[in-house]
């Protein structure tokens, strides 16, 4: 069968790579020259199915209420006239119970862990080399409430298969050396052995070489506009260089498979939230994180993938933009100078702002609207990187008419 996937970040890119070893024959598109070029290009890097909770909880709401009146918070709001907007933010809201967030967690830990095997797999399989660290992250907690508090709501983690445990300051600075001089700003950690970091873009940018290697056809620098459709049948993908023909189609372009979708009719609540990163080269004086973690009084994130270390932070709404000014940066680096003094050369960090394709319940959506041979993968909001391998097997899996070993219902288009 002649498959096209839209969008080359990292879903698109591992969904063209599992088709491929299905025997098909793929042909990936993507407007921008290269692959993860947009939100897969400088995200936090980690793989943590003990970082999964649902956004979508009691705590947010009440953080969305304050984000109103302040702009200092991890969590901004910028006032949006969408319709879209506000419907998304009333179907989020609606998932903001205790009870469903519970579900939702579950869930995501369930996927995380399916998802993390798979890219083992992929890794094992390719040989690529893209900064991987898997010795486990660190949950940094600077009073003792705090950090009681969430040893308490790891449970959930915990009933769903992931190891969590609570580490005194001098186990984490044991763990990793970078503490040992701020050791005394903590009250302690949770650590997560199972949790891992690597850099996305580099894995996915290797993996469409290795894509290609095998025979896919990477249209870059093409953008999708419309479709050509027959009855249920979606017969060819519209681009500002001319007509895709496939049998099938899956729709993995993040946050733009909402507009994008609209023209197929379909309602993909996706929404982007967007975060910002500082990614800082390595050298040989440098004493970086040397375990990916989360900062979590000051909900910023770090990883290290050997010649880089990436810091990431901030869930703001603000619509579409992907622009940045330097005092969007401000309290992460003042959080990171007090950390990480040596991390790398600030002199030559790369500051970026990239868009979470975010749905309400923080679940991606998975499967086959209302075309037949058209298949959405995404809405993968901040766990896009952990997921990538889970999701486009398993929408491999749904093409070839099997049953995945994941299962995905609940997930399809119409059920969001
Ligand atoms: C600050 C930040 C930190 C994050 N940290 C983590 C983390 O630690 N761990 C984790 O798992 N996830 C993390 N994420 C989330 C993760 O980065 C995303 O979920 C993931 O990158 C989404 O991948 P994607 O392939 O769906 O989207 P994208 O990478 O955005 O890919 C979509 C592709 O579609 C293309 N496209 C769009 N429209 C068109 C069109 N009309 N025609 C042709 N091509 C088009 C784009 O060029 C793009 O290449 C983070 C995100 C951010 C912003």
């Amino acid at each position: 069968m002649k498959v096209a996937v839209l969008g080359a970040g990292v879903v698109g890119v591992a969904t063209a790579w599992e088709l491929l070893r299905d025997g098909h024959e793929v042909v990936v598109l993507d407007r921008r020259p290269e692959p993860a070029s947009e939100t897969s290009y400088a995200n936090a890097g980690m793989i943590a199915p003990g970082h999964a909770y649902a956004w979508s909880s009691p705590a947010a709401l009440k953080t969305l209420i304050r984000a109103l009146f302040r702009d200092d918070l991890a969590l901004r709001f910028r006032f949006q006239g969408s319709l879209d907007f506000w419907r998304w933010a009333l179907r989020f809201a609606l998932q903001c119970t205790a009870e469903k967030a519970a579900r939702n967690t579950m869930r995501k830990v369930s996927l995380a862990l399916y998802s993390q095997r798979r890219l083992a797999e992929v890794l094992a399989e390719t040989g690529i080399a893209c900064g991987m660290r898997s010795r486990g992250a660190l949950y940094l907690y600077r009073r003792a409430a705090g950090l009681a508090a969430a040893d308490e709501k790891a449970k959930i983690l915990r009933d769903a298969g992931v190891e969590v445990r609570r580490v005194s300051p001098e186990e984490a600075a044991a763990l990793d050396p970078v503490y040992e001089p701020v050791k005394d700003r903590f009250a302690g950690a949770l650590y997560a052995p199972g949790d891992e970091s690597g850099d996305a873009r580099l894995f996915t940018r290797e993996l469409a070489r290795r894509c290609a290697a095998e025979g896919a056809v990477l249209r870059l620098g093409e953008t999708v506009r419309d479709f050509r459709t027959a009855g249920d049948r979606v017969e060819s993908a519209i681009t500002d260089r001319g007509e895709v023909a496939a049998d099938a189609f899956v729709l993995a372009l993040g946050c733009y498979s909402a507009p994008i979708g609209k023209k197929l009719g379909l309602e993909l609540p996706i929404w982007p939230v967007k975060g910002y990163s500082i990614t800082l080269p390595v050298g040989g004086s440098n004493n970086p994180p040397q375990l990916p973690g989360v900062d979590e009084d000051n909900l910023f994130a770090f990883a290290n993938f050997g010649d880089r270390v990436r810091l990431t932070a901030i869930a703001e709404l603000d619509g579409w933009d992907w622009s940045h000014r330097p005092e969007d940066f401000a309290p992460m680096l003042k959080a990171a100078h007090e950390l990480f003094p040596q991390a790398g050369d600030w002199s030559r960090a790369e500051y970026w702002a990239g868009l979470r394709p975010m749905t309400p319940n923080n679940l991606p959506i998975i499967g086959r609207g209302r075309h037949r041979n058209l298949w959405v993968n995404s809405g993968h909001g901040h766990m896009g990187w952990t997921w990538a391998c889970g999701t486009a097997r398993i929408t491999a899996d749904l093409l070839a008419g099997r049953r995945p070993e994941w299962d995905p219902s609940g997930l399809e288009p119409k059920a969001h």
